[in-house]
């Protein structure tokens, strides 16, 4: 018997098994936008990765701060209660993203990860997008985007004249 709606019901999937959340939506959405096209969840491809992009032989992950544990940031809580059983599963998110990274780095993909905190206001969406469009275009191995990165570069933007590539 179903208690809440179904777009409530898919809002609490899409945090729980972490797709399709607002964030990685907005991301979406900027990237189509630009002209960027992509694969979503790819399932032949180790984690499953939220966006694929063959052309570029890249793929993103939007990483939940909480979930995947981003290191130092204000997101990345503990509960106050079960705390021995948080911090072990905690643990496993992180190894197994670790482990996913590698087995994508080893097998020829360049790897970014979007962290959510980057795309938490509309306005760090843009400049999180255009730093990921940059490291597309570009040929790093690896990138990562997170909320301090992206408040460094609006700040930057704001004392110096705009970049003409981007
Ligand atoms: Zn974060």
């Amino acid at each position: 018997m179903d208690v809440v709606d179904s777009k409530t019901r898919s809002r609490i999937m899409a945090s729980i098994k972490g797709r399709n959340t607002k964030p990685e939506l907005a991301l979406r959405k900027a990237l189509h936008r630009r002209g960027f096209r992509f694969r979503l969840h790819a399932k032949d491809v180790p984690g499953h990765p939220d966006l694929l992009l063959r052309k570029f032989n890249a793929v993103v992950f939007v990483h939940g701060c909480f979930w995947h544990r981003h290191e130092g940031c204000r997101h990345a809580t503990v509960p106050a209660t079960r705390t021995e059983y948080w911090t072990s599963k905690f643990e496993r998110n992180v190894a197994r993203d670790n482990e996913v990274r590698s087995r994508l780095l080893d097998a020829g993909w360049r790897v970014a990860t979007v962290w959510e905190c980057a795309l938490r206001k509309a306005e760090h969406v843009d400049v999180a997008t255009q730093m990921l469009a940059g490291w597309l275009s570009a040929d790093g191995r690896e990138t990562v985007i997170e909320e301090g990165r992206v408040a460094e570069r609006i700040a930057k933007s704001g004392l110096e004249l705009p970049d003409p590539e981007t």
